[in-house]
């Protein structure tokens, strides 16, 4: 008989289902095989004849945390992303030299994926830029999806080596995780490429990943001849802009094909009411990285209306060029700050930015679904579990919302302990099951 190891907790929070007081997740060969009210976890095994090991963790359980947009190569350059910057541009300026000065980038992205792990992540969406920071996830044995990232080619480019670069490029990384492209941005490629990028995807199954509303020049404006630039013989979103287009970024991509339930974009903070529309009527998540906004010196992303309007969201830290940390829950406070100092007041709050950092990043990247479904915790899917050392409270989910970062006691991908804190292994009590009735 295979092994079944039961992880009780003060609190279980499946997210699709309501919050546990005294709950259990049982686990077998990596996937969860039961979920409920402690008691009636163990009596249904004991009642099978299933025996039984128990680990019993005093504060709260969760699926693991999905960080749905990072550079995981960029983990070395923490240096700019301690600075603060005025805007995207600025940042790029401190950006380059650095990049461009090269890095250890497999060395940066393990570091990376072992911090993930630290801060309780189990999956992640990495976007990577060189090559030899592309096997992150697959060596971590983390979930999520790896996108190479394709950016600066020009039409000319693109047909002649580009293309047939990049699908290389996308049919060597390592499996798994699962894999995609990432279009850099709607200003940093042609339209040949982000015309055919989504092709390349599809016709494999994959995943779509892009910056979009990110630096202010992406938002819309007045404009003479709404509908007819993609007639108009223009190259580029800067063609566009330079004949005098007030197009979106959003709508420019849209009409190119780019967004849809495959695709998730990345910040989504220079977005009208009409962009935002754009995304829900695609069925494409936004993963919000407030944190990486401040330090460029963007706006605060407009979390208060993807709330009210229904939009599907996601969490990302962005990379530690731009952020102070890749602890998911530190963005997801900032989240929680700025949805209420944007009149924000609904108390669904807390629970739909635990959903969002969990189920909603899973959602982004597709792994919610099929097989391999993660994100949330029920029976079948994969045993991907946070212990935190948060209370078991009535106001857990509010602090560990408001205040649970740097709180993870325990990460468990596909049923395999990959951290944990030395009290969760002291406070871990094994039980024998066997008799329990
Ligand atoms: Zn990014």
């Amino acid at each position: 008989m295979t092994a079944v190891t039961v992880y009780s907790a003060g609190l279980v929070v499946p997210i699709t289902a309501p919050p546990i007081v005294d709950g259990a997740v049982a686990v077998r060969e990596g996937r969860i095989m039961h979920v409920g009210e402690r008691e009636w976890v163990l009596r249904s095994l004991s009642e099978r004849g299933i025996d039984a090991d128990e680990v019993h963790w005093p504060g709260m359980l969760t699926p693991g945390l999905v960080n749905a947009h990072t550079h995981l190569q960029y983990t070395g350059m923490a240096s700019v992303g301690r600075g603060q910057y005025d805007g995207f541009d600025d940042w790029v300026r401190a950006f380059d030299p650095v990049y461009e000065g090269g890095r250890d980038w497999a060395a940066d992205a393990a570091d990376g994926a072992a911090q993930a792990l630290r801060s309780g992540t189990t999956a992640v969406a990495d976007v990577v830029t060189d090559r030899a920071a592309a096997t992150a996830l697959h060596d971590a044995r983390l979930h999520g999806i790896t996108y190479w990232e394709v950016m600066s080619w020009t039409n000319a480019d693109w047909a002649r080596t580009g293309r047939t670069q990049v699908e290389q490029a996308l049919d060597a990384l390592p499996t798994p995780p699962g894999t995609g492209l990432s279009p850099h941005a709607p200003y940093s490629l042609d339209i040949e490429p982000l015309l055919e990028i989504p092709d390349i995807v599809r016709e494999r199954g994959g995943r779509i990943h892009i910056h979009l509303g990110e630096a202010a020049f992406e938002s819309e404006f007045a404009h003479e001849h709404p509908q007819a630039w993609h007639t108009a013989g223009l190259a580029s979103f800067q063609e566009l802009r330079k004949a005098g287009f007030g197009t979106s970024a959003t709508e420019f991509v849209d009409q190119l094909g780019v967004l849809g339930p495959d695709c998730h974009i990345a910040h989504g903070v220079y977005m009208s009411a009409r962009d935002r529309a754009i995304l829900r009527e695609r069925r494409t998540t936004v993963a919000l990285c407030p944190r990486s906004n401040a330090v460029i010196g963007l706006e605060e992303p407009p979390i208060a209306a993807y709330l009210r309007e229904g939009s599907p969201i996601a969490v990302g830290t962005d990379s530690l060029s731009s952020s102070p940390s890749l602890d998911v829950l530190a963005d997801v406070a900032e989240l929680a700050r700025i949805a209420r100092s944007q009149g924000y007041t609904d108390r669904d709050l807390h629970a739909r930015l635990l959903g969002a950092a969990t189920l909603g990043g899973a959602h982004a990247m597709g792994i919610d679904v099929g097989p391999d479904r993660t994100g949330y915790l029920a029976v079948g899917a994969l045993a991907d579990l946070t212990f935190f050392d948060v209370p078991a409270g009535p106001d857990a989910v509010a602090e560990l919302v408001e205040h649970g970062a740097g709180r993870t006691a325990a990460t468990i991908v596909s049923g395999e302990v990959r951290f944990a804190i030395d009290s969760f292994d002291r406070a871990a009590v094994t039980l024998e099951t066997g008799g329990v009735s």
